[in-house]
């Protein structure tokens, strides 16, 4: 019996998405035996984070990276930084900010449970637009003297209506404003780590560490400019500091770093090929089937390049997808997928170890065999 087990924690099968609730991913072996051979020294942890973050900075072709207990302490660190730079006074008045600039400008379309990173520094959203989106005037009202930075939401969930990126960044810096990508889950591909920030022109791009790059679920990068990543670092972990309770350890330093390593190694185009082989299989597979509706989906969970099989009710089932979503995760072994839109389920291929994808299919073909 493992440790979860003992626990009484069931392991589940992760056909949903890299979702924090979920565990985010699995770590690769080059990332354990980097967080195994980390945990049994003592560094200089500043000098570590130094190091760490020159490496991803070229290994990724940005600057500057510093990196956070995750993608939510990455966005309140990269907030603090814009807001407060690196004078010692500023850095220390959180979460009552005062100073010249603590206005964060952001999508009234966009927001989320997320901006509550950059609502814990006391920092004042100033929303641009309404629910359906925003137009350039609105945004080039929204700024102020005391514009600190634009916090830019991507991914699917956040796109209806909001200006594109490139527009934004360009606004923002007629003005001098820094612009923050929330990136968390915008993985693959994974040149979003250096487009995003060297050809988009965003300022600072923020990923979760323990999502598609398959690090530690308790990192994130924040990957940018070299005096920002430096004002990141000022408001971070040893100093005492907004930062200081989101911490990173070593071991988790060099974790990030041999995660980075490793999902920079993978073949992209063959990683999506087997996808779509694997998606392909479950159509097929599933189309036949009484009362169901499959079709493959495209793009993922948050927008990212991952195709999936969308499994819907057909005309006149009783069941609905809450059923089957219901029935796959008490089952056994427990799957978990996603749920796409007002009445779909989708089933991802992106973080299945072999010989998963199959058990999927039978179980998923057994339930709704039940349910017809
Ligand atoms: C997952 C996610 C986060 C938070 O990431 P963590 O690494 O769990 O802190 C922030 N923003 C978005 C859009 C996300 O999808």
């Amino acid at each position: 019996m493992g440790r979860y087990e003992e626990l009484g924690v069931r392991p589940l099968i992760n056909a949903s998405a890299t979702l924090t609730m979920l565990g985010g991913s699995r770590m690769p072996p080059s990332v354990v035996a980097a967080i195994a051979e980390g945990a049994g020294a003592f560094v200089e942890l500043e000098v570590l984070h130094d190091r760490v973050g020159e490496r991803i900075a070229r290994l990724t072709n940005n600057e500057a990276c510093f990196i956070g207990s995750g993608a939510a302490a990455g966005l309140a660190i990269a907030v603090a930084a814009c807001i407060a730079g690196d004078d010692p006074a500023a850095v220390d008045r959180f979460p009552s900010p005062g100073g010249p600039r603590d206005e964060i400008v952001v999508h009234r379309s966009q927001r989320n449970g997320y901006d509550y990173s950059a609502r814990m520094t006391g920092g004042r959203l100033v929303e641009v637009g309404d629910a359906a989106g925003a137009t350039t005037a609105q945004l080039e009202a929204a700024f102020s003297p005391r514009t600190a930075c634009v916090l830019y939401f991507a991914g699917s969930f956040f796109a209806a209506g909001a200006l594109p990126l490139e527009d934004v960044v360009r606004l923002a810096h007629a003005r001098d404003v820094p612009v923050i990508v929330d990136a968390a889950a915008q993985i693959p591909p994974i040149a979003n780590l250096w487009t995003i920030t060297r050809d988009v022109g965003a300022d600072l791009a923020v990923f979760s560490g323990g999502k598609a790059l398959r690090g530690p679920q308790s990192t994130g990068l924040v990957l940018g400019r070299a005096d920002l990543v430096a004002a990141c670092r000022r408001n971070a972990y040893p100093n005492h500091s907004l930062g200081r309770p989101m911490k990173v350890g070593k071991e988790e330093m060099l974790g990030i770093l041999a995660a980075v390593e490793w999902s920079l190694d993978r073949d992209e185009p063959a990683l999506r090929e087997g996808y779509e082989e694997t998606v392909r299989g479950w159509v097929d597979a599933l189309a036949g089937l009484p009362g169901v509706t499959v079709e493959r989906g495209f793009p993922g969970f948050s927008g990212e390049a991952i195709p999936r099989a969308i499994i819907r009710p057909g005309p006149g089932v009783t069941w609905t997808r809450e059923t089957l979503i219901d029935t796959l995760m008490a089952g056994d072994p427990s799957i978990a997928l996603a749920r796409v839109g007002d009445d779909a389920a989708a089933i991802n291929p992106q973080l299945l170890e072999p010989g998963e994808a199959e058990t999927v299919l039978v179980q998923v073909r057994a339930v709704l065999g039940a349910l017809a």
